[in-house]
């Protein structure tokens, strides 16, 4: 089938059976542009709660934000195309270890980053994203009146969030990293300014300090974006250090600057395993439950309580 006849069908099955989809920057940029959202972790937890009224909601990420937007919405079907599309990341951290981090540090709020299992997040305070982390650290601190939190499953966000905060980020486990943020080097990172002289080079803040404190520029991919959006005029080439679909979004919508990504093959490949056809096919059979994802209403009626808490202090 032509790509023009597949995005066709799935603009009509789209309407006839009243369904939104969610796209998280790094898909390709084809599910990006049949998307009716797209953002980052945090966008996408607040379009999902706040302005989805469709009964099915097709989400093009990985489980876990499938997971978050059935917390959220534990009336509605929320489906992944891919059933297979999971975050690594996210299996550092199992409500076992919070549980004993718990006991290990009483009296201490646990702050969870949404790349994390609907378990870990019912056994959390509160949860975060890399667009709000440093805000939560601070507030959850200060709301416990304590100067620790424990923080997983991302070290290297725990650690941003305790370099910026001033707060310290007990980090459980004290290895959970993002396989594709976490092998940018600072060998890529100077070896890129070389090639791209006086390209401004923007990293996430789940790479590893060293990277960060070289980079001009630290955010999470919506944050990123809008410093490119808003950017001065003498401002024309970018380095970019995240994930490649965020580099071809931002080429797409930004036409006059130059992107360059801050080394090769920085590709999520747990991301990339939606397709055009997957999404048709899930259009097709919205009722198969093989598709949906469901968190069991004990484990829902406590993870929704983080969720909401970032909610509302973000
Ligand atoms: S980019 Fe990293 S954190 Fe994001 S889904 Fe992929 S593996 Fe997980």
């Amino acid at each position: 089938m032509k790509d023009s006849e597949l995005l066709n069908e799935i603009s009509v099955l789209k309407k006839k059976r009243d369904v939104t989809i969610l796209a998280h920057y790094y898909q390709s940029i084809e599910i990006q542009n049949i998307a009716d959202f797209l953002g980052d972790s945090l966008e996408l937890s607040r379009i999902a709660k706040e302005k989805t009224d469709s009964d099915y909601i097709i989400f093009a990420g990985v489980d876990f934000m499938a997971e978050t937007a059935s917390i959220l919405n534990q009336e509605k079907h929320v489906l992944l195309p891919n059933p297979e599309s999971c975050c690594p990341m996210a299996a550092y951290l199992d409500a076992k270890m919070v549980r004993e981090y718990k006991k290990k540090y009483p009296g201490l709020p646990v702050v969870t980053y949404v790349n994390s299992t609907a378990e870990v997040k019912a056994d959390s305070d509160v949860c975060c994203t890399s667009s709000n982390a440093v805000k939560i650290v601070k507030s959850i601190a200060k709301e416990f009146n304590v100067n620790s939190v424990l923080f997983g499953p991302d070290s290297n966000l725990g650690d941003y969030a305790e370099q910026k905060s001033n707060i310290r980020c007990i980090k459980m486990p004290e290895n959970g990293h993002c396989y594709v943020h976490s092998q940018i080097s600072v060998e890529d990172l100077k070896r890129s300014r070389e090639l791209f002289t006086k390209g401004l080079v923007l990293v996430h803040p789940e790479c590893v300090r060293e990277v960060r404190d070289l980079a001009d520029f630290v955010g999470s991919t919506a944050q990123m974006y809008n410093r490119v959006k808003n950017s001065q005029i003498e401002e024309d080439k970018f380095i970019i250090g995240t994930e490649e679909g965020l580099l071809q979004r931002m080429a797409k919508d930004f036409p006059k600057k130059q992107f360059y990504p801050v080394r090769d093959k920085l590709i999520c490949y747990n991301m990339k395993k939606h397709t055009l056809e997957l999404i048709k096919h899930v259009l097709e059979n919205l009722d198969d439950p093989m598709f949906e994802v469901k968190v069991p209403p004990e484990i829902a009626k406590k993870a929704i309580l983080p969720l909401e808490k970032m909610l509302q202090m973000s």
